[in-house]
């Protein structure tokens, strides 16, 4: 078989790229809920008269949830008991931004290799 006739011959040059988006999408769907920002636990006294915990200097965990909203830092009380779903969204950005990393170059081997397989006049 010549190089034209296997050039040819090869699949459709999408299936690559269907195979790609294909394989992404099913990560994006697991990785869903994901956050960018961090999640730091700080510890506040309440509003309670005679609250042991305060009084012992215990105070409350709570979570404050930093984030960039256009270009300016931000942050959000977080209530403990939320605070387990927000750190596993975190988790799922953080997975999501590797992922993010891993596709560049394989996007780009994919569009050399389409772009050394198609015909030339
Ligand atoms: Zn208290």
């Amino acid at each position: 078989m010549d190089v034209l006739s296997y050039t040819y011959n090869m699949p459709n040059a999408n299936a690559a790229d269907s195979v790609l988006r294909q394989n992404f999408l099913r990560q994006l769907e697991r990785l869903w809920p994901a956050i960018k920002g961090s999640l730091a636990e700080v510890r506040k006294p309440c509003i309670r008269p005679n609250c042991a915990a305060c009084a012992r200097g215990d105070k409350h965990p709570a979570f404050i949830l930093s984030f960039t909203d256009k270009g300016r830092r931000r942050c959000m009380y977080v209530p403990a008991e939320l605070a387990p779903q927000l750190k596993q969204a975190r988790r799922n950005g953080k997975a999501l931004e590797a992922l993010l990393y891993e596709l560049g170059p394989e996007l780009l081997r994919h569009y050399r290799r389409q772009r050394d397989s198609s015909p030339q006049d």
